[in-house]
């Protein structure tokens, strides 16, 4: 972003060069914490990556509208399966976006689609709606209860025999000035979205939690049973995700060690905190969008589309002169695709266990000649070279196998380099004037005139 919006206010004067659309296709390097997968996630790797330029939000809506159907186009053409879904911004700022993400088990995103709707996010942006109804009337008196040796979640609940849905749980973060710390409070099976807690006011971003130490010195007492009675009063700012709201009678910590409180009720034995969605989304919650349920799926995130407003061109004081003649800060979208990952996640959908099945799109190849007996027999020889040669020329993107192995052997490479096509040629098939046609995914391979090769691999290809 900077090196380009560098290159921009130094090469764009005037409203007129707008809207502009800088792009590279380049290798990338990543200080990765945890590289994997192989091209999956590595510290090094080629991307495609575009900026646009604007003086209107107007034109910038119509890029990204391009772009996202661009992206579409692409990925469709890839025979990828994928889906479009909204996404955090995250550290580089800006409104819209959206990643795009071919479904696969093994993806390291979790994705929210609606069963009713197009609605799709990615689950760290994905809204968890607050709970419908009313809280309950207190039924229970507020009791100290011993749980010995019972820390997680699990062993309290066991414990106690109730429900995990029944307890709160108390996270503790760093604080913006990550000296004090802040609580926020969770319904015992739901999850932390980390994303909307680090975006609370007076939460410390990157979310850190806070140490045993710092837990000990800020509360008085040890991690395993941190609780939210009292804490208002030590002057901790406490949140609640709203799926507490709604909760009566409940179990949490009791800021003693080995200790818990039953029977605890908002306003009667502790302040109503401050109420936010900070949870992740589950199979089954109510799609924002009030259409359906959400269901959750893997995926592997290959694109992303961002509208960064004027983040970087204003700190950067990228301007040019607007039709009055007065110079204006620009604002920009940026656009990758990961032409690495894309491979990869390629290979992900569409394998099986001989190997690689690629999409024609993707392919390095799209056919491959296996000769048998390229070296002894000047036939065979002949013939190869000559096909070689009319398939390039007809556009093809050929691959010769001159190698000296058995025809077994080189099938099975080509299987598991995924070659969408193979042909062969033998004595016995020249014989009758036949080559041998087979596609990685038929089940059988099926005899074609030589002289009618080219028509034959048109419609087959087309
Ligand atoms: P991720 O969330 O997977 O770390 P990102 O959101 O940091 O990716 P972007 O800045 O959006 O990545 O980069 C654009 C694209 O580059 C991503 O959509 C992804 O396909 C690809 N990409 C990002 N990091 C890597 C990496 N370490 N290895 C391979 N491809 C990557
Ligand atoms: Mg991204």
């Amino acid at each position: 972003e900077e090196i380009i919006t560098d290159y921009a206010r130094k090469e764009l004067k005037s409203y007129k060069e707008l809207p502009i659309n800088f792009y590279q296709i380049q290798t990338k390097f990543r200080d990765e914490v945890r590289p994997r997968f192989g091209v999956m996630r590595s510290r090094e790797f080629i991307m495609k990556d575009a900026y646009s330029f604007h003086l209107s939000q107007e034109s910038l809506q119509q890029t990204y509208d391009a772009m996202f159907q661009a992206y579409n186009r692409i990925f469709s053409r890839m025979g990828l399966e994928f889906r479009p879904v909204m996404a955090d911004t995250g550290s580089i700022g800006g409104s819209a976006s959206h990643e795009f993400h071919v479904l696969a088990e093994s993806g390291e995103d979790a994705i929210a689609f609606s069963t009713e709707s197009d609605y799709a996010a990615n689950v760290e942006l994905a809204e968890a709606l607050p709970p419908a109804g009313e809280r309950p009337a207190p039924a229970e008196e507020m009791q100290t209860v011993a749980t010995p040796d019972q820390h997680s979640i699990d062993e309290v609940a066991d414990y106690l025999e109730v429900d995990a849905d029944r307890l709160i749980k108390t996270l503790i973060v760093l604080a913006d000035d990550q000296q004090s710390v802040v609580a926020i409070l969770m319904r015992g099976n739901d999850a932390l979205n980390e994303i909307k807690a680090e975006k609370l006011a007076g939460v410390y971003s990157p979310l850190s939690y806070a140490t045993d130490e710092q837990i000990v010195e800020a509360l008085g007492c040890n991690a395993g049973s941190i609780g939210p009675v009292g804490l208002a009063e030590k002057g901790v700012k406490v949140y609640a995700d709203h799926a507490t709201r709604t909760m009566a009678d409940f179990v949490c910590g009791a800021n003693q060690d080995g200790q818990h409180l039953s029977g605890v009720n908002w306003e009667r034995d502790l302040p109503e905190a401050d109420f936010v969605d900070v949870r992740n989304v589950a199979e089954g919650d109510p799609s924002p969008d009030g259409k359906g349920t959400l269901s959750i799926l893997r995926g592997i995130e290959v694109g992303h589309i961002f509208q960064l407003g004027d983040k970087y061109a204003k700190a950067m004081d990228a301007k040019v002169l607007n039709e009055n003649g007065k110079t204006e800060i620009m604002i920009m979208g940026c656009y990758g695709i990961g032409v690495t990952r894309v491979v990869a996640a390629s290979i992900e959908q569409n394998h099986d266990d001989k190997g690689i099945i690629w999409p024609t799109a993707l392919a390095p190849f799209q056919i491959s000649i296996v000769p048998i007996n390229y070296h002894n027999s000047d036939q065979v020889k002949a013939a190869t070279d000559s096909l070689y040669e009319t398939l390039n020329e007809a556009g093809y993107d050929v691959l010769l196998d001159d190698r000296k192995m058995r025809p077994g052997a080189m099938f099975a490479d080509h299987e598991l380099i995924g070659i969408p096509h193979r042909l062969v040629v033998s004595e016995r098939g020249l014989k009758e004037g036949q080559l041998e046609f087979k596609s990685r995914t038929a089940e059988e391979a099926e005899n074609v005139e030589q002289s009618d090769i080219l028509d034959f691999l048109k419609n087959r290809l087309a």
